[in-house]
C-alpha cells in the first residue's frame, strides 16, 4: 500500500498542489486526468522528491518520509522504491536496449555485470523486446523506445512506477504495445500511476481515474463511473471538452 498524504507544493506565489492525498493498493494501476496546468507532472514529481513539497508526507513500503523532515537518507529511500518514466523515453543513445535497461542495475545498485544482464534480458522478454537486446534507440521506434523505458524503470524492482505521459510522444497505431506492456506489468501486480492525456489510454489502462483540477483531486472513481456519469461538473467540463 502507497499512500500520499497532504501534498502542498507552490512555485514562487504560484501554489501548484492544495492538499493532494492518493492511496494505492498493490497492483493498482491509477491514471491521472485533468486540465493542462492543473498539478499533475508536480504531483507525481512530489512523490519521489524530484520536487520537494512544501508540506505532506509520503508512505511506500516501510518507509515514511515527511517533507517538513525529510532527510536525505529518507529522499534516497524513496528514490529506490520508486521509479519513474518520462514522455520522452530519456534513455542512453550512445548505449543498446539491453545496456539502458543494466545501467541503474550497474551504476545504482551496483551488481555484478552478469547477475545485471540476466536481469535486464528477463526484462526485455517482459516487455517484448528480447529480438531487440543489442539495438540501440535510433534503431528503435517510438514505441520499442518506450517499452525499453518501462523495462528500465522495472529493472530496479520499485513498490511504484510513475509514469508521465508515456504515450504523448507516439504516433497513435504505437499506443497498443504500450499499453499491452503495462496491462502484463499490472497482472504482474505492479503499481503504477500514469499522468495522461488520452482518456482512451486511461480508460483501458487503469482501475482506477483520478481527476485533478487547480491543484486539487476533484473526483476519483472506475473508469466506467468516472468517464460515463462523472458527479463533478468540473470533470463533466473537462470530459466534454477533450472528447
Ligand atoms: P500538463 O498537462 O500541461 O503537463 P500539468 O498538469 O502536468 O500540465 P504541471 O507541470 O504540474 O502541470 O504545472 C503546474 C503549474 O506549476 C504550472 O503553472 C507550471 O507553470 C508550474 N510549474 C511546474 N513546474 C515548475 C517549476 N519547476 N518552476 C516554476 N513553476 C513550475
Ligand atoms: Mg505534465
Amino acid at each position: 500500500m502507497i499512500e500520499i498524504n497532504n501534498i502542498h507544493k507552490s512555485f514562487s506565489a504560484n501554489k501548484v498542489l492544495n492538499g493532494v492525498s492518493l492511496k494505492l493498493n498493490k497492483g493498482e494501476v491509477v491514471a491521472i486526468i485533468g486540465p493542462s496546468g492543473s498539478g499533475k507532472s508536480t504531483f507525481l514529481r512530489c512523490i519521489n522528491f524530484l520536487e520537494k513539497p512544501d508540506q505532506g508526507e509520503i508512505v511506500i513500503g516501510g518507509i515514511r518520509v515527511n517533507a517538513q523532515s525529510a532527510t536525505k537518507e529518507d529522499v534516497w529511500q524513496l528514490r529506490k522504491a520508486t521509479a519513474m518514466v518520462f514522455q520522452s523515453y530519456n534513455l542512453f543513445k550512445n548505449k543498446t536496449a539491453i545496456e539502458n535497461i543494466m545501467e541503474p542495475l550497474l551504476v545504482v545498485q551496483k551488481m555484478p555485470l552478469l547477475e545485471a544482464r540476466n536481469i535486464a534480458m528477463d526484462i526485455l522478454e517482459q516487455v517484448g523486446l528480447a529480438d531487440k537486446r543489442d539495438s540501440y534507440p535510433s534503431k528503435l521506434s517510438g514505441g520499442q523506445q518506450q517499452r525499453v523505458g518501462i523495462g528500465r524503470a522495472l529493472a530496479v524492482n520499485p513498490e511504484i512506477i510513475l509514469l508521465d505521459e508515456p504515450t504523448s510522444a507516439l504516433d497513435p497505431e504505437l499506443v497498443g504495445e504500450v499499453l499491452d506492456v503495462i496491462k502484463r506489468l499490472a497482472e504482474k501486480h505492479m503499481t503504477m500511476l500514469i499522468v495522461t492525456h488520452e482518456m482512451r489510454f486511461a480508460k483501458d489502462a487503469a482501475n482506477r481515474i483520478v481527476f485533478m483540477d487547480d491543484g486539487r483531486i476533484v473526483e476519483e472513481g472506475s473508469p466506467f463511473e468516472l468517464f460515463s456519469s462523472p458527479k463533478n461538473i468540473r470533470t463533466a467540463k473537462f470530459l466534454n471538452d477533450v472528447r
